[in-house]
């Protein structure tokens, strides 16, 4: 294999950096992924050269934005393998992409009566947008519940389907245990029934290649600040047929066709529809200049080495003393784990003191602590810049903090 982590690692300034006085050991990129100067310099080149407000603009710097944000949705739609740009709506990171989905599609499909399936893996932004939507509208919500491995219980799904099933909301990769979720199965068994289909991409799209066309899900969401693209822009797919159904979200410049104080307002089309007032030019060009970044490298090559270097960490990991893993033994990205019966957040803090950056707590998924009967775990993820020194200083650093705690 042709992976040169070591020329991965100087496209990322940040990695250069000391933390505590010990170089940056950076594993938190599931929680955001750092940048590589390809995403910085086409953002800092926007804003020194080419800026200026899209969509309403005949001058030239107003033309030319415009067709680099939508060149951009191009780029998006065959990265994900859309059938076309006009599936591709932007939106500021998958929790809004739900949202999004639950307001507009759910508000109109769902009513008193139905029901919606989750599972007990999944992200609160892939919980509490359906929570709210069962609230408003009398819908119930159903849960998918879980193998102590971290595996879903899948015979369970086909008994909680029936008639009233509307959708199924399902991450592909769990952000705390890395499970990946056999949504290709899942998606097929819900559409038999008549039931819709959303991914949580948000911890898959950097691990491997996505074909939404060949998945046949009707909804997929995912953030662009975990892809080393900017924070505060994200993509939400939907299904042409379903896109075009769908009735506005948020009401305001850059949506409409005609406004009228006596006529009303009349919508102009998908997916321009959804993305009311001014766009996050800035962060649509860096997410452009992110996929362009991982597209040269490989999404194969990344998934390669990722793979190699998480079967090494696992290895490792099993010398350390007290450790207790959560999850499957085939997972992607993250690792979840609690050292002795001391709190994450100690644990976290004494690794943070080596230069060790991992991620403490719930991770934004309550229920899957209360599955597991913890308060709290620590994160250590697995990006394309990470490596086996890495791993063994965390290996040792765990190590360390188990004698001085006990
Ligand atoms: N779903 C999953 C599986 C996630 O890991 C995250 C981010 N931690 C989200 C949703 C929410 O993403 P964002 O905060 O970028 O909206």
């Amino acid at each position: 294999m042709s992976y040169n982590v070591e020329q991965v690692r100087a496209d990322f300034p940040v990695l250069t950096r000391e933390v505590n006085g010990q170089p940056l050991a950076y594993l938190d990129s599931a929680a955001s992924a750092q940048k590589p100067n390809a995403v910085i310099d086409a953002q800092s080149e926007l804003y020194r050269h080419g800026y200026a407000a899209v969509h309403r603009g005949i001058h030239t710097l107003s033309a030319e934005a415009t067709e680099r944000m939508e060149n951009v949705r191009s780029q998006v739609a065959r990265f994900i393998g859309a059938a076309s740009p006009e599936e591709i709506v932007f939106v500021r990171g998958t929790t809004e992409g739900i949202n999004l989905v639950a307001n507009s599609w759910g508000m109109s499909a769902v009513s008193a009566g139905d029901n919606i399936i989750i599972s007990t893996m999944e992200h609160h932004a892939n919980i509490v947008p359906w929570q709210m939507l069962c609230k408003r509208t009398g819908a119930e919500l159903r849960v998918i519940p879980l193998n102590q491995d971290g595996t879903l219980q899948l015979e369970r799904l086909p008994g909680l389907i029936d008639t009233n099933t509307k959708l199924l909301a399902i991450t592909q990769v769990s952000n705390v245990l890395g499970t990946e979720n056999p949504i290709a199965e899942m998606i097929k068994l819900a559409h038999q029934s008549g039931v819709k289909v959303l991914i949580d991409g948000a911890q898959a799209v950097m691990h491997h290649p996505i074909d939404v066309k060949a998945l046949d899900c009707d909804f997929y969401v995912f953030s662009g600040h975990k892809l080393y693209g900017p924070t505060g822009i994200g993509v939400l797919y939907v299904k042409e047929e379903i896109l075009q159904a769908m009735p506005p979200w948020e009401g305001g410049g850059a949506m409409i066709a005609t406004v009228s104080l006596t006529e009303g307002t009349t919508w102009t089309a998908a997916p321009w529809r959804f993305e009311a007032g001014t766009p996050n030019t800035a962060g649509i060009i860096g997410l452009g200049a992110a996929i362009q970044y991982v597209g040269e490298i490989g999404l194969e090559n990344i998934s390669e080495y990722e793979q190699t270097l998480m079967r090494y960490a696992l290895d490792e990991l099993a010398k350390v003393p007290d450790l207790t893993l959560y999850g499957p033994a085939s997972r992607l990205g993250v690792i979840a784990f609690n050292l002795g019966k001391h709190h994450a957040y100690d644990v976290g803090s004494f690794l943070d003191n080596y230069g060790i950056a991992v991620r403490t707590g719930h991770h934004c998924a309550m229920p899957l602590m209360d599955f597991y009967g913890v308060p709290a775990m620590c994160r250590a993820s697995l990006a394309m810049y990470n490596t086996e020194e890495e791993v063994d200083r965390l290996v040792a650093g765990l190590i360390r903090i188990h004698r001085l705690l006990g």
